[in-house]
């Protein structure tokens, strides 16, 4: 972290070396994720100090080009940023904006094993592009495993167990070896995203959490998209508004929302990583 910035001691391991150097970063999860911390320990609400800092970033740069929100990220929080991506048009756009920046800050994909296989290769087409390692962060057992330990597929059952057991379990792992995450939300994604706050605060998983698209539309994403020939995932040329695993995932509708494809008939409509009531914005801290 640069020194002329003013920090915050956020209390949490030194990011071991392997970590802090993205080619390092495979989808090894047994050999490269040390033991996660365990929940208690994981601060649900910032310090006073912590708090204050959010709020006068959050206020600072509402107004800021997606740009200026990443390179201020990536001076704060240098080794302790990282990213996950389902490689969503806005994690895309994301993702160019990084590889301008020329900065190796760990960025993953949590891959439950049940993704698209246009995202998988949308995921190297990136890697290739923009000379970035965006890794596969895999659960330790396989779909194969997974489903003949439990009786055949638990998201025909229990979308939220695997949901939980496929991809949240693996950023609790992560997470603690870090400060802050960069997400891709947006507020015109749904109703659900409507308060999404540029810098807030993440308490699932103790991290400041920075959407530097937050008050961007869908349409400035595609405008970027199409202006800079940024890769994006094809399957949104047939039909697909949002991009999940290939289970939960139909293509919208007229007039539906973006993410209405996602877990449709269900009252769920986030896997968990992007729980509303477990970010606090900064008029919530
Ligand atoms: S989106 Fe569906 S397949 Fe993917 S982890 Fe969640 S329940 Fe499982």
């Amino acid at each position: 972290m640069k020194k002329n910035v003013p920090l915050l001691s956020l209390n949490v391991p030194v990011v071991p070396y392997e970590f802090q150097n993205a080619k390092n970063f495979d989808t090894h999860m047994s050999t490269t994720i040390p033991t996660p911390l365990p929940q208690a320990n994981i601060p649900k609400h910032p310090s006073e100090e912590q708090a204050e800092f959010i709020r006068h970033w959050n206020t600072k740069l509402a107004a800021s080009e997606p740009e200026e929100i990443l390179r201020w990220a990536v001076d704060v929080y240098a080794s302790k940023l990282t990213m996950a991506t389902a490689l969503g048009n806005s994690g895309c756009v994301i993702l160019s904006i990084l590889a301008k920046l020329k900065t190796k800050i760990p960025i993953f994909n949590l891959d439950t094993g049940y993704q698209f296989p246009e995202t998988l290769e949308l995921l190297e087409q990136i890697n290739s592009k923009y000379g970035l390692d965006v890794c596969r962060k895999t659960p330790e057992l396989s779909v194969e495993e997974y489903e003949s330990q439990n009786g055949g597929a638990v998201y025909r059952t229990d979308t939220n167990r695997c949901c939980y057991e496929r991809k949240i379990q693996l950023l609790e792992q992560i997470a603690p070896h870090y400060d802050a995450w960069i997400s891709g939300l947006r507020r015109d994604q749904s109703p659900t995203r409507a308060n999404t706050p540029v810098v807030g605060w993440d308490a699932k998983f103790g991290l400041v959490k920075i959407a530097p698209l937050a008050f961007w539309t869908g349409k400035q994403v595609w405008s970027k998209i199409i202006a800079e020939s940024i890769p994006y995932n094809k399957l949104l040329d047939q039909g697909y508004t949002s991009i999940g695993c290939a289970p939960c995932t139909r293509q919208t509708l007229p007039g539906e929302d973006e993410r209405a494809g996602r877990w449709s008939g269900q009252a769920k409509t986030e896997c968990g990583l992007h729980l509303v009531n477990q970010s606090l914005s900064s008029s919530e801290l």
